[in-house]
């Protein structure tokens, strides 16, 4: 049997603001990208609980947020303290499972399948963790349970605010079935109006489709998403920590979308990382691009090659991964290049050295 969390932090940016300063609790809130652009704000990233209220929610202009309520603190983003309160947010979590996927930088999967013998002892377990995150890191969390990763992720969203939602796997269908198709995972706006065209509006008549047409019209995601109607997902939670990596990133000297500006970049962390491998005595096997956009959403490409030393191969895939992955005019604020799946080369590189 598996018992799979997710825990999620609520409004995560402007929750770790209100470490800082706790008069925030009480008064609406938003965390913004901030901008250079004269007589512009930039963009909500998070919004508190009371700017919710009065129909603030992230993604729109600062402008039109403050329109809804005139009192709303806007605070620039300060990525570097929010990078570091996720990373006590994980080290605590590890405490309870070796078995955690981040899957962003406020949300992980712990697979607790070898800590909880019932779904009513996750649930124990489930409330130690939330319990010690608030009071060891300061930030309010929800946690979804689930037999996989699809429904501890829907459990979860079901829970928000601050709370915690178990959903068994007897109980999993019926679960699902109430929603709108738009809310399961994986289904964005515009697969949801695709779905409607085809009279297919909620959860439960998505999960009585017919797959063959489903798969006709969307490939491969089509199966994908008629599996999660009904409650199946086999994917694994893949633990990063079981595989050392090592990366490097960078902000880029301004907002992007020039090649120009990007490729170098790539390139100078390509052979940081390459130097540092060689120096630890690495090969590597896998190479991950990582983009991040000015509205903080981040993209993850990978590519597994064969054994490799080389700092060409690290340089050669990144940009590859670049070239395939990055949406063209899409304006980047970061890139990262990083290695995985390393295995201790030392004895055969002295050897070439020696021939060298
Ligand atoms: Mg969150």
């Amino acid at each position: 049997m598996r018992i799979i969390l997710l825990i999620d932090m609520d409004y995560f940016f402007v929750a770790c603001e209100e470490i800082k300063d706790p008069s925030l609790r009480e008064k609406p809130a938003a965390v913004t990208t901030g901008s250079e652009r004269e007589g512009s704000k930039g963009v909500i990233m998070t919004c508190n609980y009371p700017a919710r209220k009065f129909g603030v929610h992230s993604g729109m202009g600062a402008n039109q947020a403050l329109g809804m309520c005139g009192d709303l603190v806007l605070l620039k983003e300060d990525f570097k303290f929010y990078e570091k309160k996720s990373a006590d947010v994980a080290f605590i979590i590890k405490k309870y499972s070796s078995l955690v996927e981040q899957v962003s930088i406020d949300e992980s999967f712990v697979d607790v399948s070898d800590k909880a013998s019932t779904y009513e002892k996750a649930l124990d377990y489930a409330k130690t963790i939330k319990e010690d995150i608030r009071n060891s890191a300061g930030l309010p969390c929800s946690v979804g349970i689930g037999p996989n990763k699809l429904i501890a992720k829907m459990a979860c969203d079901a829970a928000k605010p601050n709370g915690i939602r178990l959903v068994k796997p007897e109980d999993a269908k019926a679960f699902l079935s109430a929603l709108p198709a738009g809310k399961l995972y994986g289904i964005g706006s515009k697969t949801a109006e695709k779905l409607s065209r085809m009279g297919i509006k909620t959860v439960k008549d998505l999960a009585s489709s017919n797959k063959m047409q489903l798969m006709d019209r969307f490939g491969t995601f089509g199966l994908e998403i008629y599996n999660y109607a009904n409650g199946i997902d086999d994917s694994e939670v893949v633990s990063e920590y079981e595989t050392k990596s090592i990366g490097r990133e960078r902000t880029l000297r301004r907002d992007s979308a020039e090649d120009g500006d990007v490729v170098p970049v790539l390139r100078a962390l390509s052979r940081e990382v390459s130097d540092e491998a060689r120096a630890q005595g690495y090969s590597f096997k896998v190479v991950t691009l990582k983009m991040r956009y000015p509205d903080f959403s981040e993209h993850l490409k990978s590519k597994a090659l064969k054994m490799s030393d080389k700092e060409s191969d690290i340089e050669k895939t990144a940009e590859e991964l670049f070239a395939k992955y990055h949406d063209k005019g899409a304006k980047l604020r970061k890139v990262g290049v990083r290695i995985s799946g390393l295995v201790k080369s030392k004895s055969q590189r002295s050897m070439s050295e020696f021939f060298a």
